[in-house]
């Protein structure tokens, strides 16, 4: 795609995304009619109009969902697995609409958006490569009296809630390993950008995904539609990506009918730099975990730990390529850094900042709202915090990188290990040892050791604490959508002569 895009180009890729709900592989509007609005966060205007499920519209996804599983769960894994990888094909073909859809509904860059396009795609193919792969074991009991047959079977239909930031990896993700595993699901994900989902869909029945096998139903009242899911026998399985106190709450209704759950909730990641790092490095590490996806990530650095001797200087560079980061639309070709999702999540950027520089911290590039049309904020380097600062205990979600100095190694780790989250921690140094013993001294569920992203595919994405339950991608992210059975058999050699 040439990176000028005209707003005919724009308006057909947003006409061509179907508009309802999908249950049962049909496209359908709300039982009430009811209808909910999309917007442009970089204008706050009208994008689209979609369908919004009834709680009856939620119920009759699960029955799709139900209706569907027992042949799919008998499926072939290897059609599965064509399904998936065809799935991963179609949705690299279309990367261009995907990366552009993300952009006009969520707001962030171009560049962002097609990152997360192979990011999210690569969901499909590597769970299509897993689908074959799962086995089981026959053993010999300790005792030689019986055999021990353990088989994986996929946990049932599953309920896949997923968050505004990644509207396409957060939900492939989910999807990719669902499928694999042989579970159907209901899909419902965040209201502020379904296109892409609705994209996503379209693109699974391309696919050749059966019909019930995923359905989605978009609402605006998601308490009131999920609910009688959760509380449904017929459903196993609850993945919820998104915040904290939204996952505290789904668990606790999970309880009732003690569905498995798997929770990729909030964090506040620190980023560790000490004095033997490599300066640059750590900065180059700093502008991706800080403003990729203009911060609004779970593993985005909230606080930027610094030991006392490179402070000054980590700060001068970080806060000299803060300030010529250019801010504007997504669609823009110089745009490095585009609106936040919503007026209410700039508001909380704000207050933060505020509350910061009210307590005696110092703005040292940014802090401030963009005026205009859309949701802009000032990328931000913020110093001198005082030491119990809001703005280091909230996610910020949004530009702003506090900083923070340390004089000792243990005093670093005691500061990133102060949170009750525990998603992802950055350490940048030279010294291996060092290295090491962070990895293994930082209370979180990854770490990454002189670089500032780690997400991948291949890899177990997920957080201890407060920041979830459960582990996605990897080879781990296939077993949270299977269970295992034991099957217990009588010695086979019993009553027979000892030279049978
Ligand atoms: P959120 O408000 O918790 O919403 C997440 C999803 O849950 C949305 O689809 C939302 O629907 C739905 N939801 C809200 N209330 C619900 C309820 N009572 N019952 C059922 N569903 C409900 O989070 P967000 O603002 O979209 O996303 C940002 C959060 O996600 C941050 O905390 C971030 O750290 C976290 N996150 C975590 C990971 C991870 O892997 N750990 C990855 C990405 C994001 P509506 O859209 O209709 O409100």
């Amino acid at each position: 795609m040439t990176e000028t895009i005209s707003q005919d180009q724009e308006r057909q890729l947003v006409d061509s995304v179907p508009k309802g709900l999908l249950i049962r592989g049909q496209w359908r509007p709300a039982g009430d009619g009811g209808t909910v609005d999309v917007h442009d966060p970089s204008t706050g205007e009208l994008l689209a109009t979609i369908a919004s499920a009834t709680p009856e519209d939620g119920m009759a996804a699960l029955a799709a969902a139900d209706a569907a599983q027992a042949s799919w769960a008998r499926s072939a894994p290897r059609a599965r697995a064509e399904i998936l990888r065809k799935a991963f094909e179609l949705v690299t073909a279309r990367a261009d609409d995907f990366a552009l859809l993300m952009t006009l509904e969520m707001g962030k860059p171009l560049a962002d958006s097609r990152a997360e396009v192979a990011y999210g795609a690569e969901f499909l193919r590597w769970f299509s490569e897993q689908t074959n792969r799962v086995s089981g074991r026959y053993s010999v009991a300790p005792d030689g009296a019986a055999r021990l047959l353990v088989t994986k079977r996929p946990v049932g239909p599953s309920l896949l809630i997923t968050p505004w930031n990644f509207p396409l990896a957060m939900g492939t993700r989910k999807i990719g390993p669902a499928l694999a595993a042989g579970c159907t699901v209901v899909f419902k994900p965040a209201t502020l950008t379904p296109l892409t989902t609705l994209l996503l869909a379209q693109t699974l029945i391309e696919a050749g995904v059966p019909d019930g096998v995923v359905n989605v139903i978009p609402t605006r009242h998601a308490g009131a539609v999920t609910g009688p899911l959760i509380r449904d026998p017929r459903l196993r399985k609850l993945s919820f990506t998104g915040s904290t106190e939204v996952g505290r709450r789904l668990i606790a209704d999970s309880a009732e009918q003690v569905l498995r759950v798997s929770m990729e909730l909030g964090g506040n990641a620190p980023l560790l730099v000490f004095e033997d790092a490599d300066l640059e490095q750590a900065v180059d590490g700093a502008m991706l975990a800080k403003l990729r996806n203009g911060g609004e990530a779970c593993t985005a650095a909230n606080r930027l730990l610094v030991h006392r001797s490179v402070a000054e200087e980590f700060t001068r560079r970080l806060a000299e390529r803060f300030s010529r980061h250019t801010v504007g639309r997504g669609t823009l070709p110089d745009t490095k850094i585009g609106p936040l999702v919503d007026d209410d999540t700039r508001d909380k950027v704000e207050r933060l900042v505020t509350a910061a520089v009210a307590g005696g911290a110092r703005v040292v590039t940014g802090g401030a709202k963009i005026p205009g049309p859309g949701y802009f904020y000032q990328p931000t380097v913020l110093t001198d915090l005082p030491a119990d600062a809001e703005i280091l205990r909230e996610e910020i979600f949004g530009p702003v990188a506090p900083i923070v100095v340390f004089d000792t190694e243990d005093e670093a780790v005691r500061l990133a290990n102060s949170t009750e989250y525990g998603l992802v921690a950055y350490a940048f140094t030279k010294d291996l040892n060092r290295g090491l013993r962070l990895a293994e001294r930082l209370d979180t569920g990854m770490v990454g050791i002189n670089t500032g992203i780690v997400s991948n595919p291949a890899a177990p994405f997920g957080g201890v604490k407060q920041s979830g339950i459960g582990r996605e991608g990897g080879l781990e992210g296939i077993e949270e959508y299977l269970e295992t059975r034991y099957v217990g058999i009588a010695d086979p050699f019993a009553g027979l002569d000892k030279d049978s």
